[in-house]
């Protein structure tokens, strides 16, 4: 799909053509931009720039076009879907799993955003499968009471961390169970679902067919007692239920289990291996990571896969309204129904926000305007192949024009000192707990500038505290409520209008122009730890400029070169918290808010030598309270205990 999206640079004498307003710079993302000189085009310049990525070319640097730069019909913004995989219902979710998926995904949002895209930014909770059913067991609760608690108790702790979801939907709502029956009805019309008979245990006392993880029994290969239907705890080997020595239900505890024929509706994932494998060839946007994982899947070779489950929690398997024949006790598998949700949950935001149906089709058919739509996943590595093969099968096999992914980030995992978070164990901090200790932008900072991106990231707390330190502290708030402070106490907390530009101030756009392309290209190509480095660096240089141009040393001597070195710095601060915006979010708005930042000027600046004039001179500041209090040795030294630190 990204490949034929038929992109070309464009020609040389193309861009000579608009040399004296127009110049082109390569993105990272494989496409191009054209960067104007002058400021009053730039916003009109970035809308063409989408003419350009979608028809192939732009009028506006044909000859023939010149004098009608700027025609009505090429205004339109970029538009980004963007979905981050479904935290799964039972139990709020850790550090680890934020850092994964979600976080990454809402500063990708928020960059999106402030450049000035339409995005759509979902996300839901996964409900179905056994896990919520044994979860609602423990909790003494039916399963359907227990996943809207859980529900609410997750969307709250996104909220939490300023995840700018446009909808947080459920997997077991209204709108999914009526595309999982339609996918299954267009699916098993063109022949890639079938209906197999198999063996399974059954339970007499408990009248139900077991799940694998329902049967427990003793492990042949190392005489675990406790062993699960589908793996061993103790030595870790994969089983088959009927492999258990002395089986019982994990129910009743029932041991008269018998084996017998269960009918299962098929997914032939094989009749799709071609289609899907010329897909990801072409899927050049995508990580080597991910594409790596999906070419693996495919040289193994795909296999038929059951989508039906006998259980009572889940998408019901019907043939017109009723149970279809056989399946009265039957759902559909979660893997099945859980991705479907991606284009459910843009139905429930829609009617969340009382538009029509066009408006969610325009983000995922193609057929009714979604082709310009480029959507973007955001996952943990053990996700990728359900996200390339699996759910590709479904959707590309329904032979509807559904949008299919055309960017993904993967990610590896966030460790706790090297070992897992434990829910049962108290090991770890997690998010509803993260956020009793310290407010989220100290969390969101920490874990993006460490995301796990090439490697493992291990979460401890000392790291912890010697990054919100320097970072946080000493660099970013310590800066912003130093010339804040003084401009108060020696200007009145007014912009200074005297003074006039120097060199040292020159010289700081300049470099924080070289920076602030770096950053943009970064974000652009969610390369979030480089993002973070970048930020961090263009703190360290408002820092870098404060320390030289001293006002505070100047107001004696020369009090207008110290006027202009408070404007100055006070811009810069401007500058520094709109484009810190989508790693920490409530300060950044905090400190606008202070400097009196109007919204239009909040966007995220266009390459090139960043505007100056952020602030009006003679206008009033507000004062900042302390941004970022520093981490305690004595915190640190509790929280270990708490959270089970290097255990
Ligand atoms: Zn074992």
């Amino acid at each position: 799909m990204v490949g034929a999206r038929g992109f070309e640079p464009p020609t040389p004498a193309s861009r000579t053509q608009c040399s004296t307003r127009l110049s082109y710079a390569p993105t990272s993302d494989g496409g191009g931009r054209f960067l104007c000189a002058f400021p009053v085009l730039r916003n009109r310049v970035s809308q063409i720039d989408h003419g350009f990525r979608k028809s192939g070319f732009p009028s506006c640097v044909s000859p023939s076009k010149q004098g009608k730069l700027f025609p009505h019909s090429m205004v339109s913004m970029a538009r980004y879907l963007i979905t981050s995989a479904l935290p799964y219902i039972n139990g709020i979710k850790h550090l680890g799993n934020l850092a994964g998926s979600m976080l990454p995904a809402d500063v990708h949002a928020r960059f999106r955003r402030l450049s000035g895209d339409e995005v759509l930014f979902l996300c839901a909770t996964d409900e179905h499968g056994t896990p919520a059913e044994l979860a609602a067991a423990e909790a003494g609760q039916d399963v359907a009471t227990y996943c809207a608690d859980q529900h609410e108790i997750q969307k709250r702790a996104c909220a939490g961390f300023a995840l700018s979801f446009d909808h947080f939907g459920r997997s077991s709502n209204a709108p999914n169970h009526a595309l999982t029956q339609h996918f299954c009805a267009r699916l098993l019309a063109a022949g890639l679902i079938e209906e197999r008979v198999t063996q399974q245990i059954y339970s007499p006392t408990d009248q139900r067919f077991l799940p694998d993880r329902y049967v427990e029994g003793t492990c042949p290969h190392c005489s675990f007692e406790r062993a699960r239907g589908d793996q061993c705890d103790n030595c870790g080997r994969l089983l088959d239920p009927t492999d258990l020595v002395a089986p019982r239900s994990k129910i009743s505890g029932a041991t008269d289990l018998e084996i017998r024929d269960t009918a299962h509706l098929w997914l032939r994932q094989p009749l799709m291996a071609d289609r899907i494998r010329t897909w990801v060839e072409a899927a050049r946007d995508w990580p080597h990571l991910a594409r790596s994982i999906a070419f693996k899947w495919l040289d193994e070779g795909l296999q038929d896969r059951a989508i039906t489950r006998d259980l009572s929690w889940g998408i019901r398997v019907l043939e017109g309204d009723a149970p279809r024949p056989g399946f009265d006790h039957k759902v559909f598998y979660v893997w099945f129904d859980a991705p479907i949700e991606y284009i459910a949950c843009a139905q429930e935001w829609a009617a969340a926000s009382a538009l029509e149906d066009g408006a969610w089709q325009r983000w995922w058919r193609t057929d009714c305007g979604a082709e310009d739509v480029t959507y973007v996943q955001f996952m943990g590595k053990d996700n990728v192949a359900f996200h390339t093969v699996s759910f590709p099968v479904t959707i590309m096999g329904s032979g509807e024009p559904w949008k299919l992914v055309d960017r993904l980030k993967a990610f590896n995992w966030v460790t706790w000192y090297g070992g897992k978070f434990s829910t049962s164990e108290k090991r770890g901090i997690f998010m509803d707990q993260a956020l009793e200790l310290l407010p989220a932008d100290y969390w969101r900072w920490y874990l993006m500038a460490n995301a796990p991106e090439s490697a493992d990231a291990p979460f401890t707390l000392e790291h912890f505290q010697q990054s919100v330190n320097s970072d946080l502290a000493n660099v970013f708030g310590n800066l912003i409520n130093r010339i804040t402070r003084f401009c108060a106490a020696r200007f009145d907390g007014r912009i200074p209008e005297a003074g006039a530009d120097g060199p040292l101030e020159t010289d700081l756009w300049a470099e924080a122009a070289t920076r602030l392309a770096s950053l943009t290209e970064c974000h652009g190509a969610m390369e979030f730890r480089k993002a973070a480095a970048e930020t961090r660096a263009l703190w360290a240089l408002g820092n870098e400029y404060l320390q030289q141009a001293a006002p505070w040393t100047a107001i004696r001597s020369d009090p207008d070169r110290a006027a202009t070195g408070v404007r100055t710095g006070l811009n810069f601060c401007a500058f520094l918290a709109i484009i810190s915006q989508p790693f920490i979010p409530a300060t950044g708005e905090k400190v606008l808010a202070a400097l009196d930042v109007s919204e239009s000027r909040r966007a995220w600046p266009q390459p090139g030598i960043p505007e100056r004039a952020f602030l009006v001179p003679g206008s009033g500041i507000a004062s900042l309270e302390v941004l970022f209090k520093k981490i305690e040795d004595s915190d640190i030294t509790d929280w270990q205990i708490r959270f089970g630190a290097g255990e």
